[in-house]
Protein backbone atom coordinates (compact mmCIF):
# COMPACT_ATOMS: atom_id res chain seq x y z
CA UNK A 1 0.00 0.00 0.00
CA UNK A 2 2.79 2.46 0.94
CA UNK A 3 4.52 1.49 -1.90
CA UNK A 4 1.49 2.29 -3.96
CA UNK A 5 1.28 5.96 -2.38
CA UNK A 6 5.12 6.78 -3.09
CA UNK A 7 4.76 6.09 -6.88
CA UNK A 8 1.89 7.71 -7.33
CA UNK A 9 4.23 10.77 -5.28
CA UNK A 10 6.56 10.17 -7.62
CA UNK A 11 4.42 9.94 -10.96
CA UNK A 12 2.52 13.48 -10.26
CA UNK A 13 6.51 14.64 -9.81
CA UNK A 14 7.23 13.56 -12.95
CA UNK A 15 4.13 14.75 -14.72
CA UNK A 16 4.65 18.25 -12.86
CA UNK A 17 8.07 18.05 -14.43
CA UNK A 18 7.05 16.90 -17.64
CA UNK A 19 4.52 20.07 -17.73
CA UNK A 20 7.01 22.27 -16.79
CA UNK A 21 9.52 21.57 -19.36
CA UNK A 22 6.43 22.00 -21.90
CA UNK A 23 5.23 25.07 -20.77
CA UNK A 24 9.34 26.21 -20.83
CA UNK A 25 9.57 25.30 -24.31
CA UNK A 26 6.65 26.91 -25.45
CA UNK A 27 7.70 29.51 -23.82
CA UNK A 28 11.08 29.40 -25.48
CA UNK A 29 9.59 29.27 -28.92
CA UNK A 30 7.30 32.03 -28.13
CA UNK A 31 9.87 34.29 -27.30
CA UNK A 32 12.67 33.28 -30.08
CA UNK A 33 10.28 33.96 -33.42
CA UNK A 34 12.45 36.38 -35.55
CA UNK A 35 10.14 39.21 -35.62
CA UNK A 36 8.71 40.36 -39.12
CA UNK A 37 10.07 44.03 -38.21
CA UNK A 38 13.12 42.78 -37.73
CA UNK A 39 15.45 44.01 -40.10
CA UNK A 40 18.99 42.08 -41.46
CA UNK A 41 21.63 44.39 -42.84
CA UNK A 42 24.81 42.27 -44.49
CA UNK A 43 27.59 44.42 -44.05
CA UNK A 44 30.17 41.69 -45.61
CA UNK A 45 32.22 42.06 -48.43
CA UNK A 46 31.43 39.20 -51.16
CA UNK A 47 35.16 36.95 -51.11
CA UNK A 48 35.35 36.07 -55.06
CA UNK A 49 38.38 36.73 -57.32
CA UNK A 50 37.49 40.30 -57.83
CA UNK A 51 38.01 41.30 -54.18
CA UNK A 52 40.41 44.44 -53.36
CA UNK A 53 42.81 43.43 -51.42
CA UNK A 54 45.49 45.29 -48.76
CA UNK A 55 48.87 45.63 -51.01
CA UNK A 56 50.99 42.37 -50.34
CA UNK A 57 48.47 40.64 -49.16
CA UNK A 58 47.20 36.95 -51.34
CA UNK A 59 44.56 37.66 -53.68
CA UNK A 60 41.45 35.51 -52.96
CA UNK A 61 41.52 32.24 -55.43
CA UNK A 62 38.55 30.07 -55.80
CA UNK A 63 39.27 26.82 -58.06
CA UNK A 64 36.33 24.66 -59.00
CA UNK A 65 37.94 21.11 -57.58
CA UNK A 66 34.56 18.92 -59.20
CA UNK A 67 32.11 19.96 -61.36
CA UNK A 68 28.27 18.59 -61.58
CA UNK A 69 28.41 18.09 -65.13
CA UNK A 70 31.57 15.90 -65.40
CA UNK A 71 31.81 14.99 -61.41
CA UNK A 72 28.17 14.85 -60.16
CA UNK A 73 28.75 17.18 -57.85
CA UNK A 74 30.33 21.16 -57.41
CA UNK A 75 33.38 21.07 -55.24
CA UNK A 76 35.49 24.23 -54.57
CA UNK A 77 38.70 25.19 -53.28
CA UNK A 78 39.39 28.34 -51.67
CA UNK A 79 42.72 30.18 -50.63
CA UNK A 80 43.01 33.74 -49.21
CA UNK A 81 44.27 35.65 -46.54
CA UNK A 82 42.87 35.95 -42.68
CA UNK A 83 42.43 39.64 -43.11
CA UNK A 84 40.74 39.38 -46.78
CA UNK A 85 37.08 41.23 -47.12
CA UNK A 86 35.40 41.58 -43.77
CA UNK A 87 37.35 40.06 -40.66
CA UNK A 88 38.65 40.91 -37.73
CA UNK A 89 41.86 41.40 -36.03
CA UNK A 90 43.39 40.30 -32.55
CA UNK A 91 45.88 41.25 -30.31
CA UNK A 92 47.83 38.89 -31.80
CA UNK A 93 48.38 40.65 -35.39
CA UNK A 94 50.75 42.97 -33.03
CA UNK A 95 51.57 41.05 -29.84
CA UNK A 96 53.77 37.73 -29.64
CA UNK A 97 51.29 37.26 -26.48
CA UNK A 98 48.01 38.05 -27.94
CA UNK A 99 45.16 35.77 -28.96
CA UNK A 100 44.42 33.98 -31.83
CA UNK A 101 40.93 34.20 -33.51
CA UNK A 102 39.73 30.96 -31.99
CA UNK A 103 40.25 31.66 -28.37
CA UNK A 104 38.35 35.43 -28.16
CA UNK A 105 35.28 35.40 -26.25
CA UNK A 106 32.06 35.09 -28.41
CA UNK A 107 30.56 38.03 -26.39
CA UNK A 108 32.92 40.41 -27.71
CA UNK A 109 31.55 39.80 -31.28
CA UNK A 110 28.38 40.66 -30.40
CA UNK A 111 26.06 43.53 -28.93
CA UNK A 112 24.71 46.77 -28.58
CA UNK A 113 26.09 48.80 -31.83
CA UNK A 114 26.85 52.79 -33.06
CA UNK A 115 26.58 53.18 -36.53
CA UNK A 116 28.59 57.00 -36.28
CA UNK A 117 28.00 59.64 -39.26
CA UNK A 118 31.04 60.34 -40.41
CA UNK A 119 29.84 60.76 -44.22
CA UNK A 120 31.35 64.02 -44.95
CA UNK A 121 34.76 63.04 -44.05
CA UNK A 122 37.40 62.90 -47.59
CA UNK A 123 39.73 60.90 -48.55
CA UNK A 124 43.11 61.32 -46.48
CA UNK A 125 41.68 62.54 -43.30
CA UNK A 126 42.17 60.82 -40.36
CA UNK A 127 39.20 60.63 -37.47
CA UNK A 128 40.35 63.18 -34.71
CA UNK A 129 39.34 63.00 -31.11
CA UNK A 130 37.17 66.34 -32.12
CA UNK A 131 34.75 64.20 -34.44
CA UNK A 132 34.61 61.74 -31.94
CA UNK A 133 33.61 63.68 -29.05
CA UNK A 134 31.04 65.40 -31.21
CA UNK A 135 30.00 62.40 -32.78
CA UNK A 136 29.73 59.52 -29.56
CA UNK A 137 27.67 59.33 -26.33
CA UNK A 138 29.44 60.66 -23.41
CA UNK A 139 32.71 58.35 -22.55
CA UNK A 140 30.78 56.11 -19.56
CA UNK A 141 27.41 55.74 -22.29
CA UNK A 142 29.91 54.69 -24.78
CA UNK A 143 31.16 51.61 -22.44
CA UNK A 144 30.89 48.42 -24.13
CA UNK A 145 29.37 49.78 -27.31
CA UNK A 146 30.32 48.02 -30.56
CA UNK A 147 31.29 51.80 -32.70
CA UNK A 148 31.05 51.29 -36.81
CA UNK A 149 32.70 54.30 -38.48
CA UNK A 150 30.44 55.48 -41.88
CA UNK A 151 33.18 56.91 -43.15
CA UNK A 152 33.02 59.00 -46.92
CA UNK A 153 34.89 55.59 -47.80
CA UNK A 154 31.63 54.26 -48.44
CA UNK A 155 31.06 57.01 -51.32
CA UNK A 156 34.30 55.73 -52.87
CA UNK A 157 33.40 51.62 -52.44
CA UNK A 158 36.05 48.86 -52.33
CA UNK A 159 36.54 48.68 -56.28
CA UNK A 160 40.12 49.79 -55.25
CA UNK A 161 42.72 49.94 -52.89
CA UNK A 162 42.92 53.45 -51.72
CA UNK A 163 46.55 54.82 -49.84
CA UNK A 164 44.45 57.64 -48.40
CA UNK A 165 41.31 55.68 -47.25
CA UNK A 166 39.99 57.80 -44.29
CA UNK A 167 41.46 55.93 -40.78
CA UNK A 168 41.55 56.41 -37.07
CA UNK A 169 44.12 59.00 -35.49
CA UNK A 170 46.12 57.18 -33.10
CA UNK A 171 44.85 59.97 -30.84
CA UNK A 172 41.38 58.76 -31.73
CA UNK A 173 41.90 55.53 -30.65
CA UNK A 174 43.49 56.64 -27.11
CA UNK A 175 39.99 58.27 -26.69
CA UNK A 176 37.80 55.08 -27.88
CA UNK A 177 40.35 52.96 -25.25
CA UNK A 178 39.20 56.25 -22.13
CA UNK A 179 35.80 55.10 -23.26
CA UNK A 180 36.48 51.39 -22.78
CA UNK A 181 34.34 50.41 -25.93
CA UNK A 182 33.94 46.85 -26.89
CA UNK A 183 34.81 46.66 -30.52
CA UNK A 184 35.21 49.02 -33.58
CA UNK A 185 34.64 48.69 -37.08
CA UNK A 186 35.58 51.04 -40.28
CA UNK A 187 34.25 50.70 -43.72
CA UNK A 188 37.39 50.37 -45.30
CA UNK A 189 40.54 47.39 -45.15
CA UNK A 190 42.78 48.90 -42.93
CA UNK A 191 41.71 51.23 -39.46
CA UNK A 192 44.74 53.09 -39.37
CA UNK A 193 48.54 52.90 -39.11
CA UNK A 194 50.84 50.48 -36.59
CA UNK A 195 50.08 53.20 -33.33
CA UNK A 196 46.16 52.79 -34.22
CA UNK A 197 46.11 49.08 -34.15
CA UNK A 198 48.06 49.35 -30.76
CA UNK A 199 45.92 51.84 -29.06
CA UNK A 200 43.06 49.86 -29.56
CA UNK A 201 43.91 45.54 -29.81
CA UNK A 202 46.25 46.10 -26.61
CA UNK A 203 43.28 47.29 -24.48
CA UNK A 204 40.65 44.78 -25.22
CA UNK A 205 39.16 46.45 -28.61
CA UNK A 206 38.93 43.97 -31.43
CA UNK A 207 39.27 46.30 -35.16
CA UNK A 208 36.78 45.37 -37.39
CA UNK A 209 37.68 45.95 -41.10
CA UNK A 210 36.08 45.59 -44.65
CA UNK A 211 32.68 46.63 -43.55
CA UNK A 212 30.41 47.13 -46.32
CA UNK A 213 28.26 50.39 -44.31
CA UNK A 214 27.27 51.59 -48.17
CA UNK A 215 23.68 50.67 -47.49
CA UNK A 216 23.36 51.48 -43.45
CA UNK A 217 21.93 54.71 -42.14
CA UNK A 218 23.82 56.05 -39.29
CA UNK A 219 22.12 54.83 -35.36
CA UNK A 220 21.87 52.01 -32.96
CA UNK A 221 21.51 48.18 -34.34
CA UNK A 222 22.54 45.02 -32.44
CA UNK A 223 26.03 43.88 -33.90
CA UNK A 224 26.43 40.10 -34.90
CA UNK A 225 30.16 39.91 -35.97
CA UNK A 226 31.22 36.16 -35.48
CA UNK A 227 34.69 34.80 -36.95
CA UNK A 228 35.84 31.56 -38.52
CA UNK A 229 37.33 29.77 -35.61
CA UNK A 230 40.90 30.23 -37.36
CA UNK A 231 44.44 30.03 -35.07
CA UNK A 232 45.36 32.74 -36.33
CA UNK A 233 45.23 36.90 -35.45
CA UNK A 234 42.80 37.56 -38.33
CA UNK A 235 39.50 35.88 -39.37
CA UNK A 236 37.09 36.24 -41.96
CA UNK A 237 33.73 37.13 -40.75
CA UNK A 238 29.91 37.57 -41.95
CA UNK A 239 29.28 40.92 -40.43
CA UNK A 240 25.29 41.61 -39.58
CA UNK A 241 23.56 44.56 -38.40
CA UNK A 242 19.87 43.64 -36.85
CA UNK A 243 17.89 46.36 -36.53
CA UNK A 244 14.47 45.80 -34.52
ZN1 LIG B 1 43.28 43.24 -40.51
Amino acid sequence: MLEKVESSKKDNIMKDLQQNHLLKALFFFRNSKVNKNMKFYDISLQLDESLVIYPGDMTVKLQQLKNVEKDQWNLTGLSLSTHSGTHVDTDLHISASGKPVSEIELERCYGKALVVDLNDTSLGESISVQQLKSQLPSPQNCKNLIILFKTGNSKVGYKSFHEDWVDLSSEGAEYLNRCQIKAVGIDSLTIGSYETHRALLLHRILVYEGLDLSAVEPGEYLFVGFPLKIKAEGGMVRAVLIQE
